[in-house]
């Protein structure tokens, strides 16, 4: 029994490091910065219980702030969206977990804040599309494109204990 235990566990940590773990890169906004907010998204992300793997307070201007949104490059508010992002300093994280691109997007909610449930970060703390206050990945693969991008040094590798209280 207790070494069928401690197979499981293995078994459990490696299915956690590979299959089931993805990765999100999120993005508190100049908007939420200056309105307090870093703490309280955090929070949600924390208590929640992802992994938190890389994080750091930036102005990466706006050539970086274009190639981070090169996809909307043909749309009438990119120029107005560049300016916002450049406005201030920005939040940059990694977040870990099962399903977290996902899940992610959920906490955050719609990205216009009048189409957000309360409850996500942006139903409960923006008002307008252009001032959504963060922002994160919609796929793995932009994720990890975004991660890239903004963690070019790389993100930091660390085995949470709680990890067993959150996974079964
Ligand atoms: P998301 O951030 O939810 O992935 P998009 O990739 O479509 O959404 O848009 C990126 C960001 O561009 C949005 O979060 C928002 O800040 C801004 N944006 C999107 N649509 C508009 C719009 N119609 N007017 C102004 N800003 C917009």
């Amino acid at each position: 029994e207790p070494l069928e235990d401690a197979y499981q566990i293995l078994i459990n940590s490696f299915l956690l490091q590979t299959s089931t773990m993805e990765r999100t890169y999120i993005m508190i906004k100049p908007d939420g910065v200056q309105r307090n907010l870093v703490g309280e998204i955090i929070k949600r992300f924390e208590q929640k219980g992802y992994q938190l793997l890389a994080m750091k307070l930036v102005r990466p201007g706006k050539e970086h702030l274009q190639a981070h949104y090169a996809d909307l490059a043909g749309k009438g508010f990119f120029n107005g969206l560049i300016e916002y992002m450049n406005s201030g300093p920005v939040v940059a994280m990694v977040w870990g977990g099962f399903n977290v691109v996902a899940e992610g997007r959920k906490m955050l909610g719609a990205t216009k804040p009048s189409e957000s449930a309360p409850g996500t970060i942006r139903g409960d703390f923006a008002v307008e599309v252009g001032r959504n206050i963060c922002h994160g990945s919609d796929a793995v693969a932009s994720a990890e494109k975004e991660i890239a991008l903004w963690f070019k040094e790389g993100v930091c590798e660390w085995n949470p204990s709680r990890n067993a209280w959150v996974y079964e």
